[in-house]
């Protein structure tokens, strides 16, 4: 190594704003409830900045990065940074700046908090999403990327003005640097702020458009940042991960040309995805540096490191930002060594992208297996490997930094070794496999014949989705379990109790198809994950879903295998109580991996797979206690699509394979249903029919229906339910506006195939409205069935 490697700075590109112990999301919901006012709010964030900025300097980064901090979403900050709020809010001078952004951010009646967000997982696509855009509503909400978080969508308007209109980044610069940091601070770049907002305006207005306007302004935003003295600006361009449309490549050039000239050192960061076309346009554009994601696109570091110019630094995201687990440091000094030769030292080490994606802190974990733990890491230990990688990469360290990357050594090779990743028999399950495991034994017509035969449903068959209302006795009853207070016996008693109590419910109302409720479930992916072998909770590990709202997702760390059955006795119980059909009720592969932390030493897909053989045999065993019906939900199977279209084929392919592994165990007879939300599939339907579901459950209601016609055009082969009613608002729908639903359906599909049932789970309401709206469901299935 030599001493030009001196040259080697650490940053990351962003870092968890939700606190150690989720400070500020009860600070926000206090500030919510009207119990914390707005100046003790603000005090609360400037602690917690503080405090990472402390940690950031502690673990020996060069900078700290400022502006990644936001009380709800930092894509909301720029909205007010850059002065385009909505028109249609037509605020007023005497509205504080903060209640604008909660309006904003939460809509005007604010009682989003008391809303829980519906669909057992904690995904906000349901929080907000009214469609129509009267003065009072949220602004819209939506994936960040391929992430689990969501951001708050930009509207723009041909009208759409932008000025430099709020001191907030620039206050916390100067807070930051009285505390005496080095500032690196951070901002969304204009092309991707364009990019992921959306045009609300008639006829087909070019967001794009409103570059001329918006440049002049982020000029000024860098012209006070430069005259407040910060060494660096980070500027995210995202998108130059995407597949995007030749105007937009070509603004960038231009766009930076511009920026530049304010004179202040731009370091360009781009994360998630490769580069790819956009990677000779990123090496050339005019700013002083380019962040680059090494870990989701570790084959294109070589060239990066070639085209970049010299005199420009390269950020290598080396240290993984969307994942937990401890780097491998000497694989990751074997990939950076010859970069930091290529570059005369001239290198920063970095996340892929921000921190914002994992927990905050190993140290809270102290239930966690010790082994396991041994293999993590969260956002603080991600601080100093970045540390320990940059001193090994310099040659002369301490002995302290020698000892890290023993310790580090000894973990990755006792990962790589354990055999609690590793199990045997899960491997030759899987080597073993037949060709056809994952095809049902007959062609769908078949199965529909002998599956009319057996259960004689008639036509436009009622059911739901599965869960009913958590109510805050189960939720009580669950709570004192976990505490230990109420015992197992008891616990189950209570469940079996609110089962039967569902069943009783839907028998009065008069659906076909039953549901035992999923009293007993927490969250759709957890339940299950508590059950399979390879799964690790975490007691801390909260990440930031959206606002305040964060999820614990499970940890896949090991092959995955199911001990024993996990819901046989549950729907067994459920169908004893009734003559109608029980469907049994499970959560599918793709959304398990989707919504966990997915072991990197294998692919994805052969992770899912191996959940796929799990699930297969809960089927199995359901099937043989007699369920004729049996539901495998995929409502994250969309949002797992990679962000490069060019990847989509693959991911499919191995995705649909999962599902159809889990459910062709069944037997011809039994009736496989799935079901899914949060999405348009439109694009995607030759996969969703491969998936060869007898019956699939879809949201459309909120679309009026309008979703329904891409599966009406493509000739969607077997039968579907297609949602007719809105689960995620208190408002009770009647039976004739659920009767044009189905009408309107039944243009676009074999009125033989439909099912009536609603959007998504239940869970979230309340029984009064559920009971009424399922009511009005049931007439308006029998007025259908009298039409046709
Ligand atoms: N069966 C689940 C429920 O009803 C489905 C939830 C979902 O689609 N996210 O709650
Ligand atoms: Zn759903």
């Amino acid at each position: 190594m030599t001493t030009s490697n001196k040259a080697i700075q650490s940053h990351v590109p962003g870092f968890p704003r939700i606190g150690a112990a989720r400070e500020l999301k009860f600070a926000l919901e206090a500030n919510w409830r009207g119990e914390l006012p707005e100046a003790e709010l603000e005090t609360v964030g400037r602690d917690l900045r503080a405090r990472h900025w402390a940690l950031q300097q502690q673990a020996g980064l060069d900078f700290v990065t400022v502006g990644d901090f936001a009380f709800y979403d930092q894509v909301a900050n720029h909205i007010q940074l850059l002065g385009c709020e909505p028109a249609r809010y037509g605020f007023g001078d005497g509205q504080s700046q903060l209640s604008r952004y909660f309006t904003m951010a939460r809509g005007k009646s604010g009682n989003k908090a008391a809303e829980p967000a519906a669909c057992g997982h904690d995904h906000a696509h349901d929080a907000h999403g009214e469609g129509n855009l009267h003065a009072s509503a949220a602004l819209e909400m939506t994936k960040w990327f391929d992430t689990n978080y969501h951001y708050l969508v930009p509207e723009f308007t041909p009208e759409t003005a932008f000025s430099l209109a709020c001191e907030r980044l620039f206050d916390e610069v100067a807070e930051a640097q009285a505390l005496g940091h080095a500032v690196k601070a951070v901002l969304l770049g204009p092309l991707s702020f364009l990019w992921l907002g959306k045009a609300k305006a008639d006829g087909d207005f070019d967001r794009l458009a409103l570059l001329d306007k918006l440049l002049p302004v982020y000029g000024q935003v860098l012209d006070r940042l430069k005259t407040q003295g910060v060494q660096w600006v980070q500027i995210d361009e995202p998108i130059l991960g995407l597949d995007l449309p030749a105007p937009w490549r070509s603004a960038f050039e231009n766009s930076y040309w511009q920026l530049n000239q304010v004179g202040v050192p731009l370091l360009l960061a781009t994360y998630f995805s490769p580069l790819e076309e956009n990677l000779s346009l990123a090496c050339r554009l005019p700013v002083a540096g380019l962040h680059v994601d090494g870990v989701r696109a570790p084959h294109e570091l070589t060239s990066i490191a070639d085209w970049l110019p010299v005199h420009k630094v390269l950020s290598v995201g080396i240290v993984d930002g969307r994942n937990i687990w401890r780097t491998d440091l000497d694989a990751a000094l074997a990939t950076l060594a010859p970069i930091a030769e290529k570059r005369g030292g001239k290198l920063w080490l970095s996340a892929s992208c921000s921190l914002l994606h994992v927990p905050f802190t190993l140290a809270a974990e102290t239930a966690l297996d010790a082994e396991i733990r041994s293999w993590l890491s969260f956002a603080t230990e991600k601080l100093d490997e970045l540390y320990v990688l940059k001193q090994a990469l310099q040659g002369d360290y301490d002995a302290a930094t020698a000892a890290a990357l023993e310790v580090s050594r000894a973990a990755i090779a006792s990962r790589r070794a354990s055999p609690r990743v590793h199990q045997d028999a899960v491997r030759a399950r899987i080597a073993a496999l037949p060709a056809d495991a994952d095809r049902r034994h007959s062609p769908f017509a078949q199965r529909q014949a002998e599956q009319r035969a057996r259960f004689k449903l008639p036509a436009f068959p009622t059911t739901t989705i599965g869960s009913f209302p958590q109510t805050a006795t189960i939720r009580a009853a669950r709570a004192s379990f976990k505490r230990g207070e109420l015992n197992t016996a008891d616990y189950e008693t209570k469940m079996r109790e609110e089962i039967a109590y569902a069943v009783r419910r839907q028998e009065e109302l008069g659906l076909d198809v039953l549901v035992h409720g999923e009293a007993e479930r927490n969250d759709m992916v957890e339940y299950f994950g508590e059950q399979l072998a390879g799964f690790v909770f975490t007691q801390l590990g909260w990440v930031q879903s959206y606002g305040s709202r964060c999820v614990k997702p499970p940890v896949i760390y090991g092959d995955v295998s199911r001990p024993k059955a996990m819901t046989v006795d549950w729907t067994v119980h459920a169908q004893s109580l009734t003559g109608k059909p029980m469907k049994g009720m499970l959560t599918g592969p793709i959304t398990i991996l989707q919504w966990s932390f997915v072991r990197d030493d294998q692919p994805r897909a052969r992770t899912a797979l191996q959940i796929a053989l799990a699930i297969r045999d809960e089927v199995a065993d359901l099937e043989q206690a007699g369920i004729g019906i049996i539901q495998i939900d995929e409502p994250a199977v969309r949002e797992g699509l990679p962000l490069r279209r060019s990847r989509w084929d693959e991911y499919l392919d191995w995705a649909t394979r999962a599902f159809r592994v889990s459910a062709s165990a069944a037997a011809d007879g039994t009736q496989i249903h799935t079901h899914m939300c949060y999405a348009e599939f439109n694009d995607i339907l030759p996969q969703i029919a491969a998936m060869d579901a007898d019956v699939i459950t879809i949201e459309t209601s909120r679309s009026d229906m309008e979703l329904l016609n891409g599966f009406g055009q493509f000739r969607y082969p077997n039968e579907i339910g297609p949602g007719v009613y809105d689960i995620h608002s208190p408002r009770v729908p009647g039976q004739a506006e659920m009767v044009r639903l189905l009408q309107k359906a039944s243009a676009v599909i074999p009125p033989a195939n439909l099912w009536v049932n609603p959007d998504c789970g239940l869970k979230t309401r309340g029984w009064a409205e559920t009971e009424t709206a399922l009511r009005n469901m049931v007439a308006a299935a029998r007025q259908l069935r009298a039409e046709h």
